[in-house]
Order: structure tokens, then sequence, then C-alpha cells
């Protein structure tokens, strides 16, 4: 029998409690229970609507469950979804094709999640170098930087500077050089090293809580790159394909990457789809036994993310985010509030910084964001991201920002 204090349990605290009891307590999540998503919403267990301000970490750029994208899934699903790489099938070839059209670049090497693309460039770089650039065996370095987040492999979280994703996961892959972020002197001092054979960087740093470099780094640190022979890796992750308001966050600057690695919104939210990018030379330093994946290049994903890529060009979404990225920025400008003390983004990939006002922190702004309709989350504890999928309207835009100032202005 239920006790009467069971019975006044909602479905979402249910949900919660389920999770908590047998799963990893890997994550903290905001307390919502999500069970619907159609473009900019999703819906709560018990119906409530909300406008989803993370879009997945910027996977589900092309809208919750688009519906070209999920056609796609279910037609492929009905007829051919995994063959592994042991033999062809009809749709990597095409899908490879579509993929260095698309971008620009010579081949790919399709994988599944983000980390795993990661992996790849690594692995991709330190072969190039042996192979290619003449780097004695087992001495080849890559730079990275300081907040770095690359995903959470015992190589990634071995070059991370953050603790809570490093402490304890020791020993950890040696190779790497850490410099400071958005500082020139620091790659031009640490390129001096002779067995330097890339420099993996994020244009934007998402997870450290949307730091933007100074107009003018990515170009010249690529130029570096090139006068030291060394492969400049763009994690475009969670800044490509169309989230900063241009297909590429390098595009901001016009920079070429040598090594690209894309992932999250590659398949718009519907299915786990990477990929890494380069030219002949370097991607043609792997052979066959050398590197792989069961699930990569499978025709499900390959059939998905053509159409998630077809949807960013036919609903111009690049285009849309750069709009409506000033448009959401000027409008969390004009809050000026004391909780508000930085705002900041490049298209519609954004942050607010929260200085803690009467006891209340960026924790319990998203708690009241939430209940006013709009889910968003804090990074790094102060830091609110902002980034909304990109298929958002201008209406829909400053109905948040409505909701945004409503939220802040009720804590002051
Ligand atoms: N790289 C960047 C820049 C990311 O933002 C992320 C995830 O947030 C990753 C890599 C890891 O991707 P995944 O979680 O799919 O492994």
């Amino acid at each position: 029998m239920q006790s009467a204090t069971t019975n006044t349990i909602t479905r979402s605290q249910e949900l919660i409690e389920l999770e908590d009891n047998y799963g990893a307590h890997n994550y903290h999540p905001l307390p919502v229970v999500l069970a619907k998503g159609e473009g900019v919403y999703v819906w709560d267990v018990e119906g409530k609507r909300y406008y989803d301000f993370l879009s997945a970490y910027s996977a589900v750029n092309q809208g919750h469950c688009h519906p070209k994208i999920i056609g796609a899934l279910i037609e492929q699903a009905q007829k051919l979804t995994l063959t592994s790489r042991a033999f062809y099938n009809d749709l990597l070839g095409e899908y490879e094709r579509y993929l260095c059209e698309y971008f620009g670049f010579d081949r790919v090497l399709p994988m599944n999640t983000g980390a795993e693309g990661v992996e790849t460039a690594l692995k991709l770089c330190r072969k190039w170098a042996y192979e290619v650039k003449g780097v004695e065996e087992n001495k080849a370095e890559i730079i990275v930087c300081n907040e770095n987040f690359h995903g959470r492999t015992i190589s990634i979280v071995s070059m991370s500077s953050d603790h809570d994703a490093k402490a304890n996961y020791g020993p950890y892959t040696p190779g790497f050089i850490n410099i400071p972020y958005n500082d020139l002197g620091a790659l031009e001092i640490a390129l001096q090293n002779k067995n330097i054979a890339g420099f993996l960087i994020e244009p934007i740093q998402g997870e450290a809580g949307v730091i933007v470099p100074n107009d003018g780094y990515l170009a010249k640190a690529a130029e570096l790159c090139k006068k030291h022979n060394v492969l400049f890796i763009a994690d475009e992750i969670q800044t490509g394909i169309a989230r900063t308001g241009k297909l590429l966050a390098c595009d901001h600057e016009g920079v070429k990457p040598d090594v690209l690695i894309l992932g999250k919104a590659l398949a718009g939210g519907v299915y786990p789809v990477s990929a890494v990018l380069a030219s002949h030379q370097i991607m043609l330093t792997i052979k066959p036994g050398q590197h792989g994946s069961t699930y990569g290049g499978n025709p499900l994903a390959c059939k998905v993310a053509i159409a998630a890529l077809q949807v960013v060009k036919e609903e111009y979404l690049a285009e849309n985010a750069l709009v409506l990225g000033e448009r959401l920025r000027a409008g969390l400008r004009a809050i000026n509030s004391p909780l508000i003390t930085a705002v900041r983004g490049k298209g519609l990939l954004n942050a607010i910084h929260i200085t803690p006002h009467k006891g209340k922190d960026a924790w319990d702004v998203c708690l009241a964001l939430r209940d006013n309709g709009l889910l968003a989350k804090p990074t790094h504890g102060d830091i609110i991201r902002f980034a909304p999928p990109l298929v958002m309207t201008a209406e829909q835009i400053d109905d948040c920002i409505d909701i945004i100032t409503r939220t802040v202005k009720s804590f002051e």
C-alpha cells in the first residue's frame, strides 16, 4: 500500500529518484525531466513546455526531432543499420564525398562520439609527425590550451587543467604541453621545440564558459603553426556546424585547419556521429588495421548526417545564428543588472557571468529560469551558457530575452 506522502510525489520526482538510485552519479542535472522535444521547445513529463537554451551542448543545432533528419533515420533504420567496416556499405562513400565537399577537405575518418574524434586527431597528428615531419620516435608533443575541454578519455583528461575532470585518473598520457589560451607569445615560445607535432584548439572555449579569443588570434596561431610545420587542429565539436554564425568558427578568421574535428550537430542530436577531416597527405598515414571503430561510418549514421548537414544549408542556420546572436547579446546587455557582470559570445553560443547576489547564485537563476519556461545550465559555477537551437525565430528570441530579463530582475 502506498503512503499518503508517496502519492504526492510527482512523476518527475519519481524519475529523478530512479536515476539517482540506479545510475552512476557522474552528472548533476538541473531538476527537470524531459519527455518530448520539437524545434526550439522541450516538454517535461508533466507536460510543461520550455525553451531549450542548451541544445544538448550544441548537438541539437537543427532543433529537436527535425522531421527531415528523423525521416532519414526511419527510412535507413528499416533498410540497413550496421555492416562494420569489414564490408563496404552503399552509403559511406557518398557520405564521405558529401562531407569532404561540404567542408573543403580531401578525406574524412568517421567515428561516433566527440571524444573519439579527438583521439583520432591526436593519433593522426602523431603518425604524421613520425612519418612525414620526421620527429624522432616517441618524442612527438602536442600543444593544448589551459581550460580546454575535448572529452573524457584517459588521454584527453591527461591534457586537461580541470581538477574534477582529471583527479585520480592517473597515470596520465605524456606528450602534451599546456599553454594559456589566447596567448600568441606562449604559443610562439612552445613552437620552438622541434618535436611539436600539432596545436589542438577550440576556436571558442565552450565548456570553459564561452571564452572568445581576441580577433586575429586564430589566424595568427594558424600562421605560426604553418611557419613551424606544425598541424593546426581545430576541435569544432561544439563551435562547428553553424553554431557561431558561420559554418565553422574558424571561418570568422578565414582559417582552414590542417585537421578538423566535428561531432554533436553533425547528426542533429539524433545519433552519435563524429568525423575527422584532413588532407590526403595527413589522412593516408593511417593504414588498414591502425585505427577504427565498429560503428564508425555505419549506414544509419551516414544517412542521418547527410540530412542534418542539408538542413543547415537549406534553412540558413549559420545566417540565422549570426543575426539572432547579435539580438540576444543586445537584449542581455540591456538587462543592466548587478547580477550580470559579463555577456559574451558569437552567433548563438553565448554566456552570461552571474555574480552571487543576496546569497543567490547561477544555479538559483537557472532554477528560476526553469520555472519561467527556459532551460539553461551553469558551467564553472557562475557562468550560464545560452545556446538555443538555431531554428529559433526573432519573435522567439525576444520572448526568451523577456523571460531572462524578468527572471534576473526578480533577484535584485
Ligand atoms: N570537444 C569539445 C569542444 C566538446 O565541447 C565536447 C563535448 O562537450 C567534446 C569534445 C566531447 O564530445 P563527446 O561528449 O561527444 O565525447
